[in-house]
Order: C-alpha cells, then sequence, then structure tokens
C-alpha cells in the first residue's frame, strides 16, 4: 500500500525516525514552534508550552472503526463567489499562480511580503490543504516550509509521499499579521483560488490539516472532534480532516489520530477502502 509502518514513540514528545526525524518534536528550541494556537487547540482547550495532557481513549479512535464511509456532501461553496468567474478562464495551475500573486482582493495583499499559491504535482493524487502562510513562508513564497513543513515531510513519507509527489496549498494565499486567524472575509475573498486549484488538480482524495482548511472546503463549522475520522466529499473528491502540523508540535499526543487518519487518506488514495 507505500506505507510506511510507524513504531508509535515511547513517549508522546517523541516521533519516531520514520515519520519525524531525529527527535523532531523535541529538539527544536520553544521559539521555533510556531506560537499561534490553532482553532482545535482553543477548542480542545490545549495551549501552546503547556504540558502535553494525557491521551484520553476517546481522542484516539481505533482505526479499525475507520473509514465510516462516506457521510457528508461538501456544499459547492465558492461557485456563487465568483459569480463572473474569471478563474474559470485560467485553466491551469501555473496561469492561477500569478493572479494569485497580483491579488489584492483582501487587506491581506496589501501587508504580505510574498503571496503564497502553493507547490507541488499538478496532477497530484493527494492535495495537502493548510490554514494560511505563516513567517517563513511569507518570505519564500512556498508553503509549508517551516518546522510544521518539516512535520508535514514527515507524515507524508510515513504513508510513502515524497513533498513533491502531492500539491501543498493553504486556504488563504497570503499571511495574515502576526499569524493570527483567517478571517472570514478573508476566506471568503481567497477560496475561490483554492477552489479553482482543487478543480484543476482533481485529486484522487484531500487532506485538510486544522479546522479551518476543513470549514473552507466543507462549509461545516463543526469540531474538529466531529470532523475527523470519516471520509467526507468535496465536490465528489473524498474529503479526510485531521489535525494541523502546528498543533502537533504542541500537543504531541495527536500524533497518534493523526496517523490513524493520514493511513486513511493512504487507503483511499489506494482505492482500497469500503
Ligand atoms: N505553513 C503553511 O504554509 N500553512 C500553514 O497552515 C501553516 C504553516
Amino acid at each position: 500500500m507505500g506505507e510506511t509502518e510507524l513504531v508509535l514513540p515511547a513517549t508522546d514528545a517523541d516521533w519516531t525516525p520514520e515519520i519525524g526525524g531525529q527527535g523532531s518534536a523535541q529538539a527544536a528550541s520553544p521559539e521555533a514552534v510556531p506560537r499561534r494556537e490553532t482553532a482545535d487547540e482553543r477548542a480542545a482547550g490545549a495551549s501552546p508550552g503547556a504540558a502535553p495532557a494525557a491521551p484520553r481513549a476517546a481522542d484516539v479512535p481505533a482505526p479499525s472503526s475507520l473509514p465510516a464511509g462516506i457521510v457528508a456532501e461538501a456544499p459547492a461553496g465558492g461557485d456563487d463567489l465568483f459569480a463572473a468567474d474569471p478563474l474559470r478562464a485560467l485553466d491551469t495551475l501555473g496561469a492561477l499562480a500569478p493572479v494569485i500573486e497580483a491579488c489584492r482582493r483582501c487587506a491581506l495583499g496589501h501587508s504580505r511580503t510574498r503571496s503564497v499559491p502553493g507547490e507541488g504535482d499538478p496532477a497530484a493524487g493527494l492535495v495537502v490543504v493548510g490554514e494560511a502562510p505563516g513567517a517563513t513562508e511569507d518570505e519564500t513564497g512556498r508553503p509549508f516550509v517551516g518546522r510544521a513543513g518539516k512535520l508535514l515531510e514527515d507524515i507524508l513519507k510515513a504513508i510513502g509521499f515524497r513533498r513533491e509527489d502531492v500539491f501543498i496549498c493553504n486556504v488563504l494565499k497570503c499571511r495574515p499579521p502576526g499569524n493570527r486567524d483567517p478571517e472570514p472575509l478573508e476566506v471568503a475573498a481567497c477560496s475561490p483560488y483554492l477552489h479553482r486549484q482543487l478543480e484543476l488538480i482533481r485529486p484522487r482524495v484531500i487532506l485538510a490539516m486544522g479546522r479551518p482548511a476543513a470549514h473552507a472546503l466543507l462549509g461545516s463549522n463543526a469540531s474538529l472532534a466531529e470532523l475527523r475520522g470519516k471520509a467526507h466529499r468535496y465536490r465528489g473528491v473524498p474529503l479526510i480532516v485531521t489535525y494541523h502540523p502546528a498543533a502537533l508540535l504542541r500537543n504531541p499526543h495527536w500524533k497518534r489520530p493523526t496517523w490513524d487518519d493520514v493511513r486513511i487518506a493512504r487507503r483511499i488514495y489506494d482505492g482500497d477502502h469500503p
């Protein structure tokens, strides 16, 4: 199936060499960890820097219980936002990127250093969707290149993908100042780009990392706990929701359920799911 066997960490602060490299979770200084608390951490009552709570059985559903099948069909979000749909004329990711780079549809287009359209295989079977660029992404114009990006690469490797095999992007293409949460109007202004990217790539499976990505794609307000552990559909494409890598850096006990989620994504990719 192309999976790397994951040997679960001896401690929750650890991630195996197979998936996390040399002591990836605990080796870096606290400053290197993105400080912003994600929506998922707030919802779970976890705070950055706090000692991770012991995992509760309810947080760690058995993979054998998953996937429960297709349970939700996302509304066709985005169509009404681009009624005249100028993006429809852009029929490659390469044509879309400079439009994103020039975008001033919201204030972030003025405060950013660089826009971050996304990168990877334009014909990828797996698309990973995060929340928004952080400081390093804003400087480089590339998605997921900080510590969270390294962890994402390790997660992908554990299920048999190299970074360049997949397409990686975010809901917002520009960094919110201070890494604050995306505003609803920013999501509304920016998400047509994401919808068009997904329409052009037509992946076999989408991995939504964190609640903002899941909400933007599924048109849902549900908690991550409600959204995880089942296969949704985004315009017919199976979509799996899991934790955001930045949240995993602060809450290593969420790595186990994340592993369960990404294995489901791999099974769907392989056409090996109920
Ligand atoms: N880097 C990204 O590109 N996206 C995120 O959501 C977080 C870090």
